[in-house]
């Protein structure tokens, strides 16, 4: 295991049970998980992290019956239409039944080819000035993502296989938004991105000859999550790995009136009852993960977990930091994201120190290799 760089502040552990924290976590993970599976943000701010939709606590069962986002829901392998062949001494493949995918653009159902999705994708994911390598890793990571919604093993809230919202898929960009975000260097940028899907054409991640669920964030810090601490569903290939983000990691210092988080926690967790002047225990943090994360943190008279208190707070990340003075509550937080799957930051980090994109993809999908998509009909690949 990985030797955490930061040393986060040592806070009160109370009577924090580990086991049973877990077991919260675990039961509440689910709901959590279908708020923050959206995976990077590109360069700007996303909608599902900038203004989280509030999230009371409910039972699991209240929490199963959700009707929010549903991104990347697995469903049984039956269900699904991947089929993978064996590699024969070359690269594995999978075949899909159709290169074209249905994706919801501002609320309307647009069909286009899969290889040139992924182009608004990769704008919309990362800076164009990002390192080509990290393009495209995360054109490798956007594919498979789309590629597990289009065999069906997950499901975008829209009804479409995919949409452009990312708090419930991924960021898409059309290209008269390009040509307005990039002016004069509209060129250079579309080329550079276009390369980065052409030279990855077809690649997908795979973990056992299977799609896997790609992840990827803004910003990690020091450390990727494993899944398990954010989506209740412990997957090999999303443990928690390095992430040598440097100067470059996002740290964002989020600054709120005691009276104005009182007001919104209260009125998200009735049973918090928090009151003014902020006490002692206020904030107190019950745990974190083995990557800094808060796991568990007391507000008023109840105890919630880390991803809940991002969601209500509008906070960048999980791992933060809590300074109460007198008339404020200041969160410093690491990393910009669920932290789960690739780093974008980190990915950029690794190109930047000559890793190719194959290189970054195993870094942060642990385990997993690459394999080619091919569509029912065709030969020879996408
Ligand atoms: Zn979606």
């Amino acid at each position: 295991m990985y030797k955490h760089e930061r040393k986060f502040k040592k806070r009160s552990s109370g009577g924090y049970n580990a086991g049973l924290g877990k077991l919260f976590c675990l039961l509440l993970g689910g709901l959590l998980g279908a708020f923050l599976f959206a995976p990077g943000r590109g360069g700007e701010a996303r909608p599902g992290e900038s203004a989280p939709a509030p999230l009371p606590l409910v039972p699991e069962s209240a929490a199963l019956a959700s009707s929010g986002p549903t991104a990347n829901t697995e469903v049984p392998p039956a269900e699904s239409s991947q089929t993978e062949t064996p590699a024969e001494g070359g690269m594995q493949t999978i075949e899909l039944d159709s290169p074209v995918v249905t994706v919801s653009i501002e609320g309307k159902s647009t069909e286009m080819e899969l290889e040139e999705y992924l182009v608004g994708v990769v704008a919309g994911e990362m800076p164009a000035s990002s390192e080509p390598a990290a393009l495209a890793a995360q054109a490798v990571a956007a594919r498979t993502f789309t590629a597990l919604h289009m065999a069906g093993r997950a499901k975008c809230g829209t009804g479409c296989t995919v949409c452009d919202r990312a708090s419930c898929c991924q960021a898409y960009l059309a290209d008269d938004a390009l040509r307005e975000r990039w002016g004069e260097a509209y060129e250079e940028n579309i080329m550079k991105i276009r390369s980065a899907v052409a030279c990855t054409r077809g690649l997908v991640s795979v973990y056992e000859g299977q799609l896997i669920s790609a992840l990827y964030h803004a910003s990690s810090g020091p450390a990727t999550e494993s899944s398990e601490e954010v989506f209740a569903c412990a997957l090999p290939y999303l443990v928690s790995v390095e992430s040598c983000e440097g100067d470059h990691e996002v740290v964002t210092r989020q600054e709120f009136s005691a009276a104005e988080v009182v007001e919104r926690l209260n009125g998200l967790y009735p049973e918090a009852n928090m009151k003014l002047p902020l006490g002692e225990l206020d904030f107190d943090i019950w745990g974190r993960t083995d990557s800094g994360r808060v796991r568990l943190i007391r507000i008023g008279d109840t105890v919630i977990p880390g991803g809940y208190l991002r969601m209500a707070l509008g906070l960048k990340s999980t791992a933060f930091e809590v300074e109460k003075t007198g008339e404020t509550v200041v969160f410093t937080c690491f990393g910009y994201g669920h932290g789960v799957g690739m780093s974008q930051t980190g990915a950029n980090e690794m190109a930047r120190s000559g890793s190719s994109f194959e290189q970054i993809l195993k870094h942060f999908y642990t385990g997993t290799e690459l394999a080619q998509l091919t569509f029912k009909g065709e030969k020879g690949g996408a």
